[in-house]
């Protein structure tokens, strides 16, 4: 499965987050430490997002992330105080492709998803029913995580809190297509969502910064974030609550 990281806190480089550190993004593209039966390498393409302002900006390749002869001086040359990346293995049946890849974006918001939901799109019908047509005609690409982001960002646009609706659609598809694999991570440049729903996630808080990441890389101080929670937070705050049935 994808690994993905987010970051919230001081401007650092997007290289010093994804491409320097021991473990990094890179490296975890091919040679993740927990990928836990979901594929064995990360070489599907990969993608960043950033903001500078309230609008993120995206890089994103259908290629494996070491086969990428700018990114490193690009990635040097970024400097951002939020920032999403990730890295992808395509889920067998799921198409190949620069739009297929994270991080999904729509206004002020970036989306990643490490998962698969099982039966995709049969078992979830139900759920696209309650969608706009405008919405499913512009997924991004035919993937189940373009859904799953097609659905939160429905109900971020009708100014709902983001970690309740984040909570409320990852329980919804996994009661439709038991067995969903849902980790997700959310931003909007100030506040982070993710959950953890049978992959794995780490956190590493500082006094002014919020990482979390797949596997945790660089500096000590990750804790695991345990499975089945939601996790939010801003640069200076962080909240981890159990999620509904797991209490
Ligand atoms: N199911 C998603 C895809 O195909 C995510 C895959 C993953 O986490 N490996 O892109």
């Amino acid at each position: 499965m994808c690994r993905h990281l987010a970051y919230l806190g001081p401007p650092v480089t997007l290289a010093s987050l994804v491409l320097e550190p021991t473990h990094s993004l890179y490296e975890q593209s091919w040679a993740p430490d927990d990928m836990r039966g979901g594929g064995t390498v990360n070489a599907d393409g990969f993608g960043l997002g950033w903001y500078t302002d309230d609008t993120p900006i995206r890089y994103r390749r259908n290629a494996p992330i070491w086969t990428d002869q700018n990114l490193v001086e690009l990635a040097g040359s970024i400097r951002s105080g939020a920032v999403l990346a990730a890295v992808r293995n395509g889920t067998v049946g799921m198409p190949y492709g620069e739009a297929a890849v994270a991080p999904f974006k729509a206004g002020n918001w970036l989306f990643s998803h490490n998962g698969r939901i099982p039966g995709w799109p049969d078992s979830t019908l139900k759920l696209a029913e309650r969608l706009p047509v405008a919405d499913l005609l512009q997924l991004e690409a035919p993937v189940d995580s373009a859904f799953l982001w097609a659905l939160i960002r429905h109900q971020l646009n009708e100014g709902r809190q983001p970690a309740d609706v984040v909570a409320e659609v990852v329980e919804e598809v996994d009661s439709l297509a038991p067995g969903s694999r849902l980790n997700v991570l959310a931003t909007d440049g100030e506040q982070l969502i993710a959950t953890t729903w049978t992959h794995s996630l780490w956190v590493r808080q500082t006094s002014d910064s919020i990482t979390v990441s797949s596997e945790p890389f660089g500096a000590d101080g990750w804790t695991e974030v345990p499975d089945h929670s939601l996790l939010a937070a801003t640069a200076t705050t962080l909240r981890i609550t159990p999620m509904e049935g797991q209490l």
